[in-house]
């Protein structure tokens, strides 16, 4: 089964972008993928054309193969850019694999270590009691997990009101659940270390399953100094492409639980690799996916499949985006996703809808302190 062409599809998905491609074979069979470096779908696209040359006329079924191509065949290692295209394609590979072969792609993985794959949503809100009521909406909705981010105001974000407010919402999150339910807090990287160590800190009273993204991703040995002061669960790695990004955070066990993106790392080749790797480390896998229903059900069989994990990001319940652009999606119920029993990632592509669907090019939302000076998002 040779690879005949490969499709960047950059579509507007009502409130934001998406990108997925499509690798066609001459079986007459597809795959489908997504990239997930959001705001920058066109560079994306741009750089699936550019690996398509790489691609087209070769074994499909050669995935780790064509991983290596594509990932050293320019000679400069992949940036971002290229591995979050390279990881759509290798995405659309597996599905391929599990299409050719009849079976989902979990059962290529190793076959499932479990039944289910638990999931938090997102919650938002702007003071303590909505954050408190909306969060027991959602326990009661059968979800087991919640999960808030350390508030702004509008466009302002003045850090240490951010960490006096996210202490406060979080202690009334956690009166309104009780104990049994797990909370993640996110700080999106928004944080410098005198204010994240004070908002671990504080934290720790209140049992947080993780803390993610205290600190900026640049630099990952100031999660040293972070690590030594508090002892609450640290999450990172959304940003990070391939896993030698993660080298640090793993070799120094600086944290616990893994944010790896499937979508921006370079696929499920490079993701099973950082997560064998996080096992050697007990670091739990809680995968980044804040993308469209390829990276949920992507994320579901790598889940599905690896025996270290923790809990899976689900803000788009399957179904509730982009259901012409894919008509079928991967099984959900009461805050878990379930094994689809399809052949490979168990969702149908519309190319024509896609098509529809023209991209939107934008910019991420500015945050600014106080005396007008940028800050991350
Ligand atoms: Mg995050």
């Amino acid at each position: 089964m040779l690879i005949t062409d490969v499709k960047p599809y950059p579509v507007w998905g009502g409130n934001r972008n998406f990108f997925f491609v499509k690798v066609e074979t001459d079986a007459g069979l597809y795959g489908i993928g997504e990239g997930g470096l959001t705001w920058r779908e066109n560079a994306c696209a741009e750089a699936v054309h550019h690996l398509k040359s790489l691609l087209v006329g070769q074994p499909a079924s050669r995935i780790e193969h064509l991983w290596q191509v594509m990932f050293r065949g320019g000679f400069f290692p992949a940036d971002k850019v290229i591995s979050s295209a390279i990881g759509a394609i290798d995405i659309a590979l597996w599905d391929l694999r599990g299409k050719a072969l009849g079976v989902p792609v979990y059962e290529l993985l190793g076959g499932r270590v479990r039944d289910r794959v638990v999931c938090y949503p997102h919650v938002t809100g702007d003071t303590p009691e909505e954050l408190a009521e909306r969060s027991r909406a959602l326990v009661d909705a059968g979800w087991k997990f919640i999960r808030f981010g350390v508030p702004t105001e509008g466009s302002l974000f003045e850090p240490s009101r951010a960490v006096r407010r996210s202490v406060e919402q979080f202690a009334a999150i956690r009166a309104a659940v009780g104990d049994d339910i797990e909370i993640c807090i996110d700080a999106h990287t928004r944080l410098d270390p005198p204010d994240a160590i004070r908002l671990c800190r504080e934290l720790e009273q209140y049992r947080p399953y993780f803390v993610e993204d205290p600190l900026r991703s640049e630099n990952m040995h100031s999660f040293h100094a972070l690590a030594r002061q508090t002892g609450v669960p640290l999450a990172a790695g959304e940003q990070f492409a391939t896993k030698w990004d993660f080298r640090e955070l793993i070799e120094e066990d600086l944290i616990q639980y893994c944010r790896i993106d499937l979508c921006i790392c370079g696929g499920i080749t490079e993701a099973r690799k950082v997560a064998g790797w996080c096992e050697t480390h007990y670091v739990a896998l809680a995968p980044h996916n804040p993308l469209g229903p390829v990276s949920t059900a992507a994320c579901l069989h790598l889940d599905l499949a690896t025996s270290n994990f923790g809990v899976q990001e689900l803000p788009r319940v399957p179904g509730s985006i982009l259901p012409d652009v894919f008509p079928v999606q991967v099984p959900f119920a009461d805050g878990h996703l379930l094994p689809p029993d399809r052949p490979g990632l168990g969702i149908e592509f519309n190319e024509e809808a896609a098509q529809d669907c023209r991209v939107r090019l934008g910019h991420a939302p500015r945050l600014h302190r106080a005396d007008g000076s940028f800050t991350n998002w």
